[in-house]
């Protein structure tokens, strides 16, 4: 018989005497008139940058999205299975979100694969299929030339963010609802190493750190 991971059963008996104990009647009302999320996060499957965690949200508070590089597929009503357009209509149409954060994140994986052209990693190569809705972010950043792999990912990773941007105002009816002010859609970076946030200026297309007051007054001094 399969065994269900030990490490889940603790987090599991965890939950249950931390966050259920303090959270019990918060779900008990979730479920009775149902989540009422006021923003939606698309991010990265990556483990190390969960938006509950960073976001420090409560049950009912965001509804996520996370696929591989947070990537956002252009408006494409084919009759294919699209997940993230699923997702998006449904945050959108029925939740009635007000913001929609695509959230990027530092040494992502598969923006890594994208700018080193890894080989594949199966003969489906889904991965690859997924990744090559970065190349108009790609595009956009033009060649490596004497930028450092490192600088040349961080771009890539910050244009993806972009990309992804551009790409949900494919949605008709998304593109309507963000010029008219109901919807604000946002881009935000997170960097794994050092836990900062940054997020794009819409004018300049720049990612400036949020709470860096915060930051620098818990993290920059070394502490004892
Ligand atoms: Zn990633």
């Amino acid at each position: 018989m399969m065994t269900f991971p030990e490490r889940l059963i603790d987090g599991y008996r965890d939950f249950l005497s931390g966050r259920l104990t303090v959270e019990q009647s918060r779900y008990r009302e979730l479920a009775e008139r149902g989540q009422s999320p006021q923003i939606m996060v698309i991010g990265c499957a990556d483990s190390r940058v969960s938006p509950e965690v960073i976001f420090n949200a409560r049950p009912g508070e965001l509804f996520v999205v996370r696929n591989v590089a947070n990537l956002v597929p252009p408006y494409a009503p084919d009759g294919r299975a699209h997940g993230v357009s699923a997702a998006l209509e449904f945050g959108v149409a029925a939740l009635k979100v007000q913001h929609i954060v695509v959230l990027g994140h530092a040494q992502c994986g598969g923006v890594q694969a994208f700018a080193k052209d890894a080989e594949p990693l199966s003969p489906g190569d889904f991965i690859g299929q997924w990744m090559s809705l970065m190349r108009p972010a790609a595009e956009k950043v033009g060649p490596r030339g004497d930028l450092s792999m490192a600088d040349y990912v961080t771009r890539l990773e910050h244009a993806n963010i972009t990309n992804s941007l551009n790409n949900l105002l494919t949605f008709p009816r998304l593109r309507q609802l963000v010029e008219n002010g109901h919807i604000s859609i946002h881009g935000a970076y997170f960097g794994v190493a050092t836990g900062k946030l940054s997020v794009r200026d819409p004018a300049t297309g720049e990612f400036k750190p949020i709470a860096a007051e915060d930051y620098a007054r818990l993290f920059a001094q070394p502490r004892f």
